[in-house]
C-alpha cells in the first residue's frame, strides 16, 4: 500500500503549495521512491475546462483526455510522471457524481449527507489507482478555513485515523509576512491558521514557511512552540529565483529526511539530486539570449500560458540560452504598425486560444513571420490561424476563415463532427455541452520522411496531448501543398492534419497539438529546442 502524504495551506492562496508538493514528490524519487501526486480541488466547477483562462490559468491536459488543474503540470515536470485523470477532482464531480447515483435510486431510498456520502466518495477518490506507488501526496486546494474544502479536511482527517499516523502524515504550508513599520516576520497568521486546522481535527506534522527572507530560529521556535510541531520539523522555504531550485532548498532544510523519518525511514544512503544540481548550474551558466514575442490573448496572466512559459525556459536551458518572451496583446496588432512590436524580436509564436476576438491580429503575426522568415511557431489555435493566413495569402482566398467564427465561405478551419480514437469513434454536433467534449489527450501522429519535424523528433511516429474542436479542412490540403506547405504530420487514419511546415522558410511549424505539456526542465520537449535554437540563429544574422 501507498504511503499518504497530505498537503494543505494556509494564511493565503498562491503560496506555491503545488511547487512544494511537486518538489517533495521529485525528493522522494532522489530517495529511489516511486511517487504520484494527486490534487483536490474544493470549487463547483466539474473540471477546469471551461473556466476562464485569465481567472484559474492555464486548463492541463492529461495523456487520458482529463482537463485538469495547472498544479498538475508542476508535478509533471518535477517527477516526469505522467498525470491520469485520476489524479485531479473537484467537490463539483464529486457532487455530480453523487446526485447522478441518488437519482438511479442507489441509495435506496436513504437521506444523502456530506458525511458520509461527500466525505466516502473524497476518501474513495484518494486511495483510487493508488497501490503501484511507495507514496501518494495528496495537494488540498484552497485555505485551511474555506467553506467549501470542509468536506476535504473532514475527509483526509478520517483516512488518517484509518490509515494509522504510520503510514499517513500532514503537511501545512503557511506565510510568514514582513511587516516593514514593525521590522519584524509575524508568526501569529500561522499559528491562526494552525488553530483553525486542529479544530478541524488535524494536527500538522509538519510545517513550512514561506517567506521572502531567511526566518532567525527566533522565529521557527515560536512557531514549533505554539504549533505543537518538534522544531526540526518546521521547514523553512525561503523565496528562490528558479523554480527549480525549490527541490535543494527544501533538502537543505532536511525537509525531505524528516517526511521520511515521520514513515519510520532512516536513510543512510544520499539521494541523487544531480539532475536539480544540473539545472541550476545550467541556469547560472548562461551564454546567449534571444527574445520570442508570443502573440496571445490572455498575456495578462502568465499562468495562462504556464506550461508554454516552462518548456520555452527548458528548452534555452539545455544549451545555456535565456528565453526573454514579450506576451504581446494579439488585440493591439490589430490597430497599430506591426513593426512598432515585432521589429526586434527572434522568433514568433501564436499559442492555443478561442474565440474571434485578437484572431486578425494574430494572422498579421503569421503573416510578418512569413514573409520576413522570422521562426514562427503556431500552437493549437496557432496552427489554424497559419492555416488561415496560407490561404488568403497563398491560395487568395480573402475571406478563409474558421467556422468557429460562425459560417465562412472558405471553411479553411472546420469543426469535426467525427473522429477516431484507438478503436472507437468519438461524435460530437453543434449542440453538444461545452465541457469535456473537445478532441482531448494524447492521439498519434504519423510523420512525414525527410520532413523538418521528422528529424526534429528523430522517428516517424509521435504521440502528443489535444484539446480542440476544430481542425484544420482536409479539403484544402492539396492546393496548399502545391504552395508549399508541406502537412509533415497526420492522423494515423490520413484524415486530420496534425503538423504543418513551410518549405521555403528557415523555421515555420504549426501543431495541431500542445507540446508543451510534456516537456521537462530534465527532459525538454525537441520541438521547442529546435525553435530556441532557429531564434538564436536568427538573432545572429541581424
Ligand atoms: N479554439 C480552437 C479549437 O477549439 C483551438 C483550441 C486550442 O488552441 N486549444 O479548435
Amino acid at each position: 500500500m501507498a504511503r499518504f502524504i497530505f498537503i494543505t495551506g494556509g494564511v493565503v492562496s498562491s503560496l506555491g503549495k503545488g511547487l512544494s508538493s511537486a518538489s517533495l514528490g521529485a525528493l522522494l524519487q532522489s530517495h529511489g521512491y516511486t511517487v504520484r501526486l494527486r490534487k483536490l480541488d474544493p470549487y463547483l466547477n466539474v473540471d477546469p475546462g471551461t473556466m476562464n483562462p485569465i481567472q484559474h490559468g492555464e486548463v492541463f491536459v492529461t495523456d487520458d483526455g482529463a482537463e485538469t488543474d495547472l498544479d498538475l503540470g508542476h508535478y509533471e515536470r518535477f517527477t516526469g510522471v505522467s498525470a491520469t485523470k485520476y489524479d485531479n477532482i473537484t467537490s463539483g464531480r464529486i457532487y455530480q457524481n453523487i446526485i447522478q447515483k441518488e437519482r438511479r435510486g442507489d441509495y435506496l431510498g436513504g437521506t444523502v449527507q456530506v458525511i458520509p456520502h461527500v466525505t466516502d466518495a473524497i476518501k474513495d477518490f484518494v486511495l483510487d489507482h493508488s497501490d503501484d506507488v511507495d507514496f501518494l501526496l495528496c495537494e488540498i486546494g484552497g485555505t485551511v478555513g474555506d467553506i467549501e474544502a470542509l468536506p476535504f479536511f473532514e475527509a483526509i482527517r478520517q483516512l488518517r485515523n484509518e490509515l494509522g499516523h504510520e503510514n499517513c502524515i500532514f503537511i501545512h504550508l503557511t506565510l510568514l509576512p514582513f511587516i516593514a513599520a514593525a521590522g519584524e516576520l509575524k508568526t501569529k497568521p500561522t499559528q491562526h491558521s494552525v488553530k483553525e486546522l486542529t479544530s478541524i481535527g488535524i494536527q500538522p506534522d509538519i510545517i513550512v514557511l514561506r517567506c521572502d527572507r531567511e526566518i532567525p530560529e527566533d522565529e521557527r521556535k515560536k512557531i514549533s512552540s505554539f504549533c505543537n510541531v518538534p522544531f526540526r520539523r518546521i521547514i523553512p522555504a525561503v523565496d528562490v529565483k528558479n523554480i527549480y531550485d525549490v527541490p535543494m532548498n527544501l533538502h537543505k532544510n532536511g525537509f525531505d529526511f524528516e517526511v521520511l523519518k515521520l514513515f519510520n525511514i532512516n536513510r543512510k544512503t544520499k539521494p541523487d539530486l544531480s539532475r536539480w544540481i544540473q539545472i541550476s548550474k545550467n541556469a547560472n551558466s548562461i551564454e546567449n539570449n534571444v527574445n520570442i514575442t508570443i502573440v496571445g490573448k490572455y498575456v495578462q496572466l502568465k499562468d495562462a500560458y504556464k506550461s508554454l512559459d516552462e518548456a520555452l525556459y527548458h528548452a534555452g536551458l539545455i544549451n545555456k540560452i535565456k528565453v526573454n518572451i514579450d506576451w504581446l496583446d494579439s488585440e493591439i496588432l490589430e490597430n497599430t504598425h506591426i513593426l512598432d512590436h515585432l521589429n526586434n524580436t527572434d522568433a514568433i509564436l501564436v499559442p492555443g486560444g478561442f474565440g474571434q476576438r485578437g484572431s486578425e491580429g494574430k494572422i498579421k503575426a503569421i503573416n510578418f513571420a512569413r514573409e520576413r522568415k522570422i521562426p514562427y511557431l503556431g500552437i493549437c489555435f496557432g496552427m489554424q490561424m497559419a492555416i488561415i493566413e496560407l490561404s488568403r495569402s497563398l491560395l487568395g482566398l480573402e475571406n478563409a476563415s474558421t467556422t468557429e467564427f460562425g459560417t465562412t465561405e472558405h471553411p479553411v478551419v472546420d469543426l469535426m463532427t467525427e473522429w477516431k480514437k484507438g478503436k472507437s469513434v468519438e461524435k460530437r454536433d453543434e449542440n453538444t455541452d461545452l465541457g469535456g467534449t473537445m478532441r482531448l489527450g494524447a492521439y498519434e501522429a504519423v510523420l512525414s520522411e525527410g520532413s523538418k519535424v521528422a528529424s526534429i523528433y528523430n522517428m516517424n511516429k509521435i504521440s502528443e496531448r489535444h484539446r480542440h474542436r476544430w481542425e484544420a479542412n482536409i479539403f484544402y490540403k492539396e492546393s496548399l501543398e502545391k504552395k508549399g506547405v508541406l502537412f509533415s504530420g497526420m492522423s494515423p487514419d490520413g484524415k486530420l492534419p496534425e503538423i504543418i511546415e513551410l518549405l521555403d522558410h528557415p523555421w515555420f511549424v504549426a501543431v495541431q497539438f500542445h507540446p508543451e505539456l510534456k516537456s521537462r526542465p530534465f527532459d525538454p520537449h525537441p520541438l521547442f529546442v529546435s525553435y530556441v535554437l532557429a531564434a538564436l540563429e536568427k538573432s545572429r544574422l541581424v
